[in-house]
């Protein structure tokens, strides 16, 4: 009997809810609709998420633990993890093991494989693929913040008068919001849309504006911008007086990294005249949203770009109010539920901090852990390339490739084939991290799965099982907390339901969470006492929740138009932020610079959406873009192939010659593996130097070489 599931889309931090109708568990058959009431995309869907129901079949499933090569029994597995585990402490101590996770966790998950290892291994040595995604805004927010909170919601990208996309290609990686901000600019012609990328993408469709700038000077632009606000006197002067501190500073460095609009159109390679019209935009329309993702996020400014976008916002006093604010749009389903749960290196649950010693204690206290970490882990490039030193000795990757997903993932691959102990946990048999893996573990995978989800206008939804779990899979929650139980914290990791665990996250999210104490952002404590049935029907609401329970409580949709900023003044932080040329130029050898990034219909390393063959439809091989006079200059011809070489890597692509790139530049997208493709994978050739601050790496900046083939 056909049965109907309201559950959430797999793929982008769009976090679109969903209306599977099941009409046969056996067979896998599925009817993919968009749920009308879900405030993500009131029932739209993009072409990734309307054929889901296309990926869930068992095709390239694992669907058995195997150990050494072996199929065995899922006791066998757990116990093999678990003493290859307690052996590695034993002899190397605690920072010999590591995490690496994924965005496409549940919250459920994550919170458990953190409480693990944070609280009863004793290492912070668990990061996620998140670090790729994020952790340029994490680190911006706190620092002007004092907290990882998203001030705005997605409604204000269609209530602005001026919509500023910043390193976001919104057309084809969040398409359901490029949609509504599509059907508002209709609705409004009136309504601005500045695209900054240097990529002519489909974005600039709806652009009144489309700024081309030179890689990697985003903080030029924005410190610009700072100073002729500043000049001009578009200043909320009491909201300044009254919320913020350090503008003062955060002038200085603007004023030293663009002077001029003159300076700002030469640094970023802009016409005067496009620079000044951003400019006069941004001062005159009151209601502005500054949107961005990787182009962002992806750099070792990545910090910093955040901030000097931030300052802006913080000067006008545009922040958390109807229209107007800063808004970062996370790119995976989960990776904002990873960071309420601590899912980074540098992070504890519940969002509180490493720096504060008051935070390791609570949330020692509240786990009643036996060896909390009490500093930082690694972050993904670092850790990838203490495995090669032979630092880490044992690793457990959990839902993701990184041996395509990484940057210099050549390096990444050395470093599992001499790692003693490597484990996978994965829905997917063949990928090319797999073929590294000793203990292979099948999770469960999306349609299989049950948990929460919070997408990047921090609202929680659910996602629901729609068959039931295949062969001997799992969900990663289970196996995490029996491998717990085999090294002897059982009673920590009793878990028998998804729902005890969310219980228990938002128990942590208000422990000692008080205004007569350290407030922290993310409290969602009114849901922490949960029925199974109030978790089952668990409508989408924001954080912080407020309220006395689950049928009171109410989400927040903005934050921070009154101040309450969680720094120990409540002030937020105007950040310095000094433009500098990143010193990965392009040279003699490597005289053009990649960008990478995703295309409209293939999701990450394509274990899933590749499955559709409607989706290949779109693209389907890995190609890079060119400039004419490049293309001309290098004689390489349109649809020809070309070998593309980095310091780190190469790789044969398909040509694109088009406009669309900017001189001097070139883009591949990152999707495509040696798996798939013999030689396609892009990861290879990516540099691996990250932000200073934030430890996200530079997915957007590589010097390269382009040779006809
Ligand atoms: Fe899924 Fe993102 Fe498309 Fe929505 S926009 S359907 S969340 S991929």
């Amino acid at each position: 009997m056909a049965k109907t599931v309201h559950t959430t889309c797999a793929y982008c931090g769009v976090g679109c809810g969903i209306k599977a109708e099941v009409s046969d568990q056996t067979l896998h058959l599925v009817n993919i609709q968009g749920n009308e009431d879900h405030p993500a995309n009131f029932g739209r869907l993009c072409s990734k998420g309307s054929a889901l129901g296309e990926t869930v079949s068992l095709e390239n499933r694992l669907l058995t633990p195997e150990v050494d090569g072996e199929v065995v029994h899922w006791d066998r597995a757990l116990e093999s993890v678990a003493s290859r585990l307690r052996d590695t402490v034993a002899q190397y101590g605690p920072d010999a093991v590591a995490l690496y996770g994924s965005g496409q966790l549940m919250t459920e998950d994550y919170y458990v494989a953190n409480k693990l290892m944070k609280g009863f291994i004793g290492s912070a040595n668990i990061d996620t693929n998140s670090r790729l995604c994020m952790a340029s805004t994490v680190a911006g927010h706190k620092r002007a913040f004092g907290s990882d909170t998203l001030p705005n919601c997605y409604e204000d990208l269609e209530q602005c008068d001026l919509l500023v996309l910043v390193g976001s290609n919104t057309a084809w990686c969040h398409p359901v919001l490029f949609q509504r901000i599509r059907a508002a600019k209709q609705q409004r012609p009136e309504m601005k849309v500045v695209v900054i990328d240097p990529r002519k993408t489909d974005t600039c469709d709806i652009a009144d504006l489309h700024l081309p700038l030179r890689p990697g000077t985003d903080v030029a632009l924005f410190a610009g911008l700072l100073m002729h606000l500043s000049e001009r006197g578009v200043v909320d002067g009491h909201y300044v007086e009254q919320h913020t501190t350090g503008l003062q500073g955060a002038l200085k460095a603007a004023e030293e990294s663009a002077g001029s609009i003159q300076k700002v159109a030469e640094i970023c390679d802009l016409d005067c005249q496009s620079v000044e019209a951003f400019y006069r935009w941004f001062a005159s329309l009151d209601k502005t949203v500054t949107a961005w993702s990787q182009g962002v996020n992806q750099s070792v400014a990545g910090t910093d770009k955040v901030n000097a976008i931030i300052n802006c916002h913080l000067l006008t006093g545009r922040i958390g109010k109807p229209g107007s604010g800063p808004l970062s749009l996370t790119g995976q389903p989960n990776a904002m539920g990873g960071r309420e749960v601590g899912g980074l290196a540098s992070q504890l649950a519940a969002h509180m901090d490493f720096s504060d010693p008051a935070d390791i204690d609570r949330v020692r206290r509240f786990w009643q852990a036996p060896a909390m970490a009490d500093k930082p882990g690694k972050t993904a490039v670092d850790m990838f390339q203490a495995v090669e030193k032979g630092k880490i000795k044992f690793i457990w990757i959990m839902g993701t490739n990184p041996l395509v997903s990484m940057p210099d993932a050549d390096q990444c691959r050395a470093a599992l084939a001499k790692c003693p102990t490597v484990v996978v946990s994965d829905c997917i048999k063949t990928t090319d991290t797999s073929a590294y893996a000793d203990i292979l573990l099948p999770a469960a995978g999306w349609s299989e799965k049950d948990g929460t989800v919070t997408n990047s206008e921090r609202r929680i939804s659910r996602q629901k099982a729609l068959f039931p779990l295949s062969g001997d899979a799992r969900p990663d929650w289970w196996i995490v907390s029996q491998v717990a139980t085999c090294l002897g914290f059982s009673e920590a990791f009793n878990y028998q339901q998804a729902s005890q665990i969310f219980c228990e996250h938002a128990a942590l999210s208000g422990f000692e969470n008080s205004d007569s104490g350290k407030r922290r952002d993310f409290d969602i404590s009114a849901l922490s006492r949960l029925t199974e049935n109030d978790y089952d029907q668990l409508q989408p609401l924001q954080w912080p929740v407020s309220g006395r329970g689950h049928y009171t409580a109410v989400g927040s949709k903005r934050l921070f138009a009154g101040g309450g900023f969680f720094t120990e003044d409540r002030k937020a932080r105007f950040v310095p932020t000094c433009f500098s040329w990143q010193r990965n130029q392009p040279d003699e050898d490597y005289p053009l610079l990649l960008n990478t990034g995703r295309i409209r219909d293939q999701w990450h390393t394509m274990t899933r959406t590749a499955l559709s063959a409607r989706l290949s439809q779109h693209i389907d091989e890995p190609f890079i873009e060119v400039h004419p006079d490049d293309a001309s200059r290098l004689m390489i011809k349109d649809q020809s192939y070309c070998r593309v070489s980095s310091a780190f890597g190469n790789a044969v692509l398909k040509v694109t010659v088009t406009d669309s790139c900017k001189q001097g530049t070139v883009f591949a997208p990152m999707h495509w593996s040696r798996t798939n493709s013999r030689s396609g994978a892009i990861g290879s050739l990516v540099n691996p130097l990250t932000d200073p601050v934030s430890r996200q790496p530079d997915c957007k900046h590589t010097p390269v070489r382009l040779e006809a083939f």
